[in-house]
């Protein structure tokens, strides 16, 4: 990987994020984490030179691949070579509308897509807004297949009494598994952190509950770390600690209790009480 951006110029960009893949078997691995199969759609945030975009290409019905650097679209095209079933976006994933995206898609497919997926090794800095933008882009989306920073995977992954709002908002939408981690030598240049592989499995059905309602209880519950759920739903909720205290024991959470020991289930109880 390495020499091959070096022939062509390249100089990888800290400020992007760029982190080449340089394991062609852990790539592998990566998309076979995705249960990509011919009929399906998936969207590649950030393609860079190609290391996963030249296996997806051959194992999806259609890959849309969002790049934001100019300067690696032509290696990009140049690496998937023959491949007609492929749509390069220079943008920024952050900005891009995926719903446009993926019917634009499938018009070029010409039938509907079986499953919509997720795959990226995502820049570090986008990691948390990217992980919202595209849990919350509207798409019916099977799988979510992201390479994040270990300690950021298993933030995700964590169960009560360590949860945290990322966790709360991917278990929400999904069922999230830490697959495999990936040292730091498998990449060009070597990121000064460990790597993990994360599978998100979307539910099927969204949960028995409000969005916004419960987010916005979520997030006054995390608003002041380590503070009993008495004081921090006071102080979000704009309702008076008795409020608050009734509210939570009705809901069968004791209110000196911790935002980071809830489950999901007892958000939503709080919530469809609160609410
Ligand atoms: N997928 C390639 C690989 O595995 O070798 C590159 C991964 S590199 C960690 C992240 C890539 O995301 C870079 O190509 C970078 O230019 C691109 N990128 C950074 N910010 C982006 C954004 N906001 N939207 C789309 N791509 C972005």
């Amino acid at each position: 990987m390495s020499s091959r951006l070096k022939a062509r110029g390249i100089i990888p960009r800290k400020s992007l994020g760029q982190n080449f893949l340089a394991d062609d078997a852990t790539a592998r691995r990566i998309v076979d984490a995705s249960e990509v199969g011919r009929n399906d759609l998936v969207f590649e945030i950030g393609p860079g030179a190609g290391a996963l975009t030249t296996h997806l290409v051959k194992r999806a019905g259609w890959v849309v691949a969002v790049e934001l650097d100019q300067t690696l679209i032509s290696t990009l095209r140049e690496e998937l070579g023959e491949a007609r079933n492929v749509t390069i976006v220079h943008g920024d994933a952050l900005k891009v509308d995926f719903i446009q995206l993926a019917q634009e898609a499938a018009h070029a497919f010409g039938k509907p897509f079986g499953a919509i997926r997720f795959v990226a090794n995502l820049p570090y800095y986008i990691t948390s807004a990217a992980i919202r933008r595209i849990l919350e882009c509207g798409l019916s989306i099977a799988t979510i297949v992201l390479t994040v920073q270990t300690e950021v995977a298993e933030r995700v992954t964590a169960q009560p009494p360590d949860m945290s709002l990322l966790a709360v908002s991917v278990q929400f939408y999904g069922r999230p598994d830490l697959l495999f981690r990936i040292p730091p030598s498998q990449f060009y240049p070597q990121p000064g952190v460990e790597s993990a592989v994360l599978r998100i499995r979307l539910h099927n059905q969204p949960p028995d509950v409000d969005a916004q309602k419960l987010f916005r209880v979520v997030k006054a519950g995390f608003s002041q770390p380590r503070k009993q759920l008495r004081n921090t739903l006071t102080a979000g909720l704009g309702v008076t600690k008795a409020q608050a205290e009734a509210a939570l024991r009705q809901s069968g959470i004791e209110p000196d209790r911790r935002a980071e020991t809830l489950s999901l289930e007892e958000w939503k109880r709080l919530t469809n009480y609160l609410c």
